[in-house]
């Protein structure tokens, strides 16, 4: 029910962009998703799709999604991690054993709206 909510929210989102731009529909959006957002890619798709039918505004919309690698970097040496993986994540850096920041991976975010 978590991707359901997500594509509401887009849904939301879009109908405000459609608005504010005096737009008829929206063609494609972009979104960006961390692997580590916690977001199934697959299950919003399908929640997106099954929204379709009673939402004009999504009717004819692409939706291309892009999934971003996490990186983490170490505050205190500096420390540089990056994964494609979400299972090979560690929280702790492997040189001075502190706790790393998160700086991507975990976002969920609309980078563009094309519309017409
Ligand atoms: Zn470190």
């Amino acid at each position: 029910m978590h991707e359901g909510a997500i594509a509401e929210s887009i849904v939301d989102i879009l109908k405000q962009v459609m608005d504010d731009n005096n737009l008829k529909r929206i063609v494609r959006v972009r979104l960006k998703i961390g692997k580590m957002s916690g977001v199934m890619i697959d299950a919003l798709l399908f929640a997106l799709e099954a929204l379709r039918s009673e939402e004009d505004v999504i009717s004819q919309t692409a939706f291309d999604i892009v999934e971003t690698d996490v990186k983490a970097k170490c505050n205190i040496c500096g420390e540089f991690y990056e994964y494609s993986d979400v299972s090979e994540v560690v929280m702790l850096c492997k040189k001075c054993g502190m706790p790393l920041d998160i700086i991507e991976g975990k976002e969920m975010e609309i980078v563009d709206v094309e519309g017409e």
